[in-house]
């Protein structure tokens, strides 16, 4: 079968032919592969982390993915539309004995199209019915959405169960008293405005750039208000959410941050110093404010995440499927992995 393949660490990306074995009682035809910055990172050879299965000298790229069923069981059945999770246990911790392989303890973990298993940009692939979240058939093309998806969604429940340390929810119970910034309008940042949105906060999304007019067009339909930094100041704010990775972007706002907020980091891939004074610590101890690191996600956030999204679609309709900015075909993905696309948001790659 046909499949996108590198060899980590070395830049560069490759459609090639090929066979695996692998375990499995579903059979999984891909129909979209989603883009992201760790995929160009692997392409590129920059992240270290990357690595293929033991016993290959390659791996097939993917993490991002929207399937469908062709051989299935009972629970799972042919025209099924299914998305992997990522991340595997390790299967000696008690996290990743219960499912919770995204705070697995040992680091032996495995993620499928990133360290040590092949991913799925390929036309099909076998897996175990524990790995594959089913999603409602009326999610169609943006189920594609659901991994970068499911990520925000555990970042929103440790925030939500740190924040039970006090008092943090309105009169009302929900969160409409509270300003949330979410640092960065990538598809992250994205996400996270409408997950902040539906769990009722006021939510800013800014950049340091004027929006594109998809993203424009994104946050005004969800409720939610952009603003350029470089020509705009932001207010104080009860949660910062950076997806940018760059410290010069959120460490400068940690004097904006209100009693009892917290700092939501998410983005990993960013440059620039910035220096954290003495103000910035008595602040956060001042104000009890929270830091806190977020990665990957549980089955269990991919399933919240695929109810998230049927409820958008119904809400915002077509404006969801603006998410997704481009679709190529398999013959020009290598181009899109090397070269960022300008303008995008979401650039999917489209098997069947
Ligand atoms: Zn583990």
């Amino acid at each position: 079968m046909k499949a996108i393949v590198v060899t980590p660490q070395k830049p560069g990306v490759d459609i090639r032919e090929i066979e695996i074995q692998e375990k499995g009682e579903i059979r999984v035809m891909t129909r979209l592969s989603g883009l992201c910055g760790t995929d160009r990172g692997i392409v590129n050879g920059d992240l270290d982390f990357a690595r293929p299965p033991p016993g290959n000298d390659y791996l097939v790229l993917g993490h991002e993915t929207l399937g469908e069923v062709v051989e299935g069981n009972d629970r799972l059945r042919k025209g099924d539309l299914v998305v992997p999770v990522v991340r595997r246990g390790c299967g000696e911790c008690l996290n990743c004995k219960v499912g919770h392989q995204d705070f697995c303890e040992t680091g032996k973990f495995t993620e499928i199209g990133i360290r040590g298993a092949h991913g799925t940009m390929r036309e099909e692939f076998w897996d175990s019915e524990e790995n594959l979240v089913k999603v409602a058939p009326s999610i169609g093309e943006i189920g594609v959405l659901l991994e970068p998806l499911s990520n925000v969604v555990k970042a929103t429940r440790e925030l939500e169960s740190i924040q039970r340390r006090m008092l943090w929810r309105c009169e009302d119970s929900t969160y409409q008293c509270r300003t949330a910034v979410v640092l960065g309008s990538g598809p992250i940042g994205l996400l996270f405005s409408l997950t902040l949105k539906t769990m009722g906060f006021n939510v800013i999304v800014a950049n340091r750039r004027p929006p594109s007019s998809v993203e424009e067009e994104i946050v005004k339909a969800t409720g939610s208000i952009f603003i350029n930094t470089s020509s705009e100041q932001l207010p104080e704010m009860d949660l910062l959410v950076d997806t940018s990775g760059h410290p010069s972007a959120f460490v400068p706002l940690l004097q904006k941050i209100r009693k009892n907020g917290a700092l939501v980091l998410f983005g990993t891939t960013g440059k620039e110093r910035a220096e954290i004074t003495a103000e910035d610590v008595t602040r956060i101890v001042e104000n009890n404010v929270v830091i806190m690191g977020s990665v990957n996600a549980s089955k269990d956030d991919f399933q919240q995440g695929g109810n998230l999204l049927v409820t958008w679609k119904e809400m915002y309709g077509e404006v969801m499927s603006k998410f997704i900015t481009r679709k190529v075909s398999v013959e020009e993905a290598p181009e899109v992995l090397e070269h960022k696309v300008p303008g995008e948001i979401k650039t999917v790659i489209k098997w069947k």
